[in-house]
């Protein structure tokens, strides 16, 4: 013990004496040891974003750290080393982070086992402040597996990453950009309220929205979205594979801007050689109101009816489909993002004339539901009796029941709303 001290004592003036800046140079100057323990976390991430404090060069700064095979690793550097470790996959090698994000505690404590040669083998380390892995940028990977190296030597450089210190094999740095690698941390965008600045308003004539056009916008890990140039409307579409998550990975937002306010078809274009879900969910929002449409993928028909939905003149206005549709990735399926057709629906005929103050009710039989608004989307405030008469106080254009998209607002007694003009009319 005593020799040992003392061979570290002479160690540590030569270490300060001769080389002193290798204290601050950044470099591991040891290999960390692999214990493997986190094996069964290779592949894992979490996208949970903790903030830390980062050094460079003692000089410390804001960071945001996730974690990456059960390691902390800076959000963008995750990313990037997501991408790296899924090109590596499919070639075969099994990248895995052996030390990640260094906290200043953390680096505190190695170099006080190197200064009092106590503890992590009395190996040399950085001063606080000072250990590349502080800058969130360096990752030691596991290039002590066979054909590790090699592939990283390869092929880091496509992904932004590269050895820093030549002597150190597995210590690797990403130094790209932020953007390089859009997700599946950090970088999803935020579904904004906003079409691109590209985005025409469609003619009062509809027309359709392809998955190439300036009023799409696919949302998520790029590296998910698959591009198939010669299929589906227009000859391109996008698939993604689904999942059961409770979050969405990928999704794909058409944005719908019209220059005629009004009930318009929207049509979704299905090919089923890529589409294969059996519960597509359309989120439709337009006029003030969300509607959830479910979609069986795999039935007949290229552009299939997702309903008519009223349009205003303005922003905000879009329909979403989202990849998490609640089917189990192990399925297999498949949404696609392709052509959306946008058909404006005849206007409604015009209202009945001033003179019809009273309608009669006319079902089947059964009695009416009398809505808050022209729509059966909310639960209905009361029911008025097949033939009975009520008055009439004005009418809507609403959603379209039995192809009439009138609603009479009526009275009876205390009870008003609307009731559909399908099961009604005039008295006089
Ligand atoms: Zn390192």
């Amino acid at each position: 013990m005593r020799t040992q001290q003392l061979v570290a004592l002479f160690f540590f003036s030569v270490a300060l004496g001769a080389c002193e800046h290798e204290l601050d140079d950044g470099a591991d100057h040891f290999e960390p040891v692999d214990d493997y323990a986190n094996l069964e976390e290779q592949g894992v991430y979490d996208c949970t974003e903790r903030a830390d404090s980062g050094y460079r060069q003692g000089a410390r700064f804001a960071i945001s750290v996730v974690r990456v095979d059960a390691k902390p690793v800076e959000v963008d550097t995750a990313n990037a080393y997501i991408a790296l470790q899924d090109a590596a996959r499919r070639d075969g090698v099994n990248l895995r982070v052996v030390s990640g994000f260094r906290t200043n505690d953390e680096q505190d404590y190695l170099y006080g086992c190197y200064v009092d040669c106590n503890c992590n083998s009395c190996n040399l380390a950085a001063a606080p402040g000072y250990s590349n892995h502080q800058s969130g940028h360096a990752l030691d990977l596991n290039t002590a597996e066979s054909g590790v190296l090699t592939w990283l030597n390869r092929n880091g450089g496509r992904f932004g990453f590269s050895r820093t210190v030549p002597s150190e094999t597995w210590h690797w740095e990403w130094w790209g950009a932020a953007g390089d690698f859009e997700g599946p941390c950090g970088h999803v965008p935020a579904p904004t309220n906003v079409a691109p600045t590209d985005c025409a308003a469609l003619p009062a004539a509809g027309g359709i929205i392809d998955d190439g056009d300036n009023c799409f916008t696919p949302g998520g890990p790029s590296q998910y979205l698959r591009s198939v140039g010669d299929a589906g409307h227009d000859g391109d579409l996008i698939w993604t594979g689904v999942t059961a998550s409770p979050a969405p990975d990928n999704f794909g937002v058409w944005w719908i801007k019209v220059q005629q306010p009004g009930p318009y078809r929207l049509e979704a274009y299905i090919n089923r050689d890529y589409a294969s879900s059996r519960q597509a969910k359309y989120s439709i929002r337009h006029n003030g109101r969300t509607d959830l449409i479910t979609l069986d993928l795999t039935a007949a028909g290229n552009f299939r009816s997702l309903g008519v939905f009223d349009f205003a003149v303005g922003e905000g206005q879009q329909v979403r489909l989202d990849d998490n549709t609640g089917e189990h990735g192990s399925l297999g399926r498949q949404v696609t993002f392709d052509g959306l057709r946008v058909t404006p629906v005849a206007t409604p005929p015009p209202a009945p004339p001033p003179t019809c103050t009273q309608v009669r009710v006319q079902t089947d039989g059964a009695p009416l539901n009398v809505r808050p608004s022209a729509s059966t989307q909310q639960a209905p405030r009361g029911t008025i009796a097949n033939g009975a008469v009520v008055g009439r106080l004005s009418t809507a254009v609403g959603q379209e029941v039995r192809g009439n998209q009138s609603w009479h607002e009526v009275q009876q007694g205390a009870l008003r709303g609307y009731i559909s003009a399908a099961f009604a009319s005039c008295v006089n």
